[in-house]
């Protein structure tokens, strides 16, 4: 993700060598803060940002709500910033997700999820996550099953005990207006409309106010989308359009994202939107979706998508998926969101003048973030710090005037907070993404290129699709220099003040 008026100066204070950027964005704070008093704020963070709607809630178990969980539990992923997302004793595999929507008439949608699990225990029990909508059938592997909801919990009791290995399939079927979330930065996640537009972003905790899910990045699971609305607008999610049916004045828009993917990277967009097909690029099928009377302007905004494509393969390695493309929102949101294989853009960012560094961002997010995701909340530098050093990267390989080593330096003098674990309500502040720049920069000084890049290439051909952490990122790059590598990225994430870059 990136904000604009945010992260964003931080990409024009390195694209623009020497340039002097001093503000400071209110929400930073410094962490530290012990565990408890994290994990409580973590706690209460989620609970604002998932009991927005009235549901048909049933009171919680007090011996299921008083106390924070580990990882087997069945209530979430073991994540201190989002104690109940994601769920314990299963993996989800595919969740192939059915949604009837009839925009303008009305902002319900019906949606009915087939969830495919391998079980990592054996389950009397198993929950998903969703938040608000009204369910109306729970069935697993074709036999009834009961359910009880609290907060964002469902706990469905299967008509069978699940055995442990088993792949068994859940059928839910819900339906209403998506609950109002928001994060906490009060930016509105998950499921919302900005006119008659319909569409989604759900970095960090957004993802279970439409799709009952999993919802936490340490579970991916490949994705098939099949979205009927009227023939008059257009349904787009992450992957590839296999097929659009029109029968009736309504079209069904079947998109498939096979690579495994995290609940918060899903897209699904409807309005009055255009499918720009561009000639594939490479191996990398490029299709943009754009509101309809932007379409032409776009396609030009767009038009470096293959250049960038190629530089940032030649510095990482090969892009990672199938698809790639831009949606562009026709409003005023004030971020881009690296929505896998489709990353979104507002209008306001796509049509500004520093659109390329934006573009280059969220595609570098395709790999880190995305095909390497951090597999906790706390290590989110991972994504934006590889995804903010790479507009650097973008302008070494692109203008040979621009100097890296004189921009981080620049960028070195001003004052970031630690970000080692930054807490669930200063994920997205500039310290994450211009210190985790800052932190790889520092890095690469004391390794050299050659190995700064192979320890890159590395991590992500080896983590590809999956997950990482700070401390797998560093025993590799202490594998590959042949020392240990640790107490340098340690002081550069958790050192306060920060540390001075150094020859
Ligand atoms: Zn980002």
């Amino acid at each position: 993700m990136i904000r604009a008026g945010r992260a964003a100066l931080g990409a024009l204070a390195l694209a623009v060598l020497g340039a002097a950027c001093s503000a400071t964005p209110s929400a930073e704070r410094a962490p530290g803060a012990p565990t408890s008093t994290r994990v409580a704020a973590a706690a209460a963070a989620e609970r604002s940002a998932t009991t927005v709607a009235p549901t048909t809630t049933s009171p919680a178990p007090s011996t299921i709500t008083s106390t924070l969980r580990g990882p087997a539990d069945p209530a979430g992923a073991g994540d201190a910033y989002f104690p109940l997302l994601g769920n314990g004793g299963f993996d989800v595999a595919h969740y192939d997700v059915a949604i009837i929507a009839n925009p303008p008439a009305t902002t319900d949608i019906v949606v009915r999820a087939t969830i495919t699990a391998v079980a990592t225990a054996t389950l009397a029990t198993f929950d998903l996550d969703l938040t608000g909508m009204t369910i109306t059938s729970v069935a697993v592997d074709g036999g009834a099953a009961t359910f009880t909801r609290y907060g964002a919990e469902v706990v469905i009791v299967p008509a069978l005990t699940i055995s442990f290995g088993a792949t068994f399939v859940t059928i839910i079927e819900y339906s209403g207006t998506p609950a109002r979330l928001v994060d906490a930065e009060q930016t509105v996640i998950g499921w919302q409309r900005v006119g008659t537009t319909s569409f989604v972003v759900s970095e960090p905790n957004g993802a279970h106010n439409w799709l009952a899910s999993s919802d936490h990045p340490s579970d991916k699971a490949a994705f098939t989308f099949r979205i009927e609305v009227p023939s008059a607008v257009t349904a787009a999610a992450n992957g590839h359009l296999m097929s659009a049916v029109e029968a009736n004045g309504r079209t069904t828009y079947v998109w498939d994202a096979p690579e495994p993917m995290a609940t918060y990277l899903a897209i699904v967009a409807i309005g009055a939107f255009t499918i720009v097909d561009e000639a594939t690029h490479g191996n990398v099928h490029i299709r943009h979706v754009f509101p309809t009377p932007l379409a032409s302007q776009l396609t030009s905004v767009f038009a470096r998508t293959g250049e960038m494509l190629d530089v940032l393969t030649s510095l990482f390695g090969p892009y990672p998926f199938a698809d790639y493309g831009a949606l562009v929102i026709d409003a005023r949101l004030g971020y881009a969101l690296e929505t896998q294989t489709l990353a979104l853009f507002d209008r306001q960012i796509a049509l500004s003048s520093s659109t390329d560094i934006f573009q280059v961002h969220e595609l570098a997010h395709q790999w880190f973030g995305n095909s390497v995701t951090a597999r906790l909340w706390r290590d989110i530098w991972l994504n934006e710090g590889f995804a903010t050093y790479a507009e650097s990267l973008w302008h070494e390989r692109t203008d040979a005037s621009f100097d890296i080593d004189a921009s981080m330096r620049s960028l070195a003098r001003r004052t970031f907070a630690p970000i080692r674990d930054p807490g669930p309500d200063a994920m997205f502040t500039r310290s994450v993404y211009d210190r985790g720049a800052l932190a790889l920069h520092a890095l690469r000084i004391d390794v050299g290129d050659e190995t700064f890049f192979a320890i890159v290439r590395t991590w992500v051909a080896e983590r590809a699709r999956s997950n990482g952490s700070t401390e797998e990122l560093i025993a590799l790059a202490s594998r590959l220099a042949g020392r240990d590598i640790g107490p340098l990225v340690e002081r550069w994430l958790s050192a306060d003040p920060m540390p001075a870059l150094t020859r």
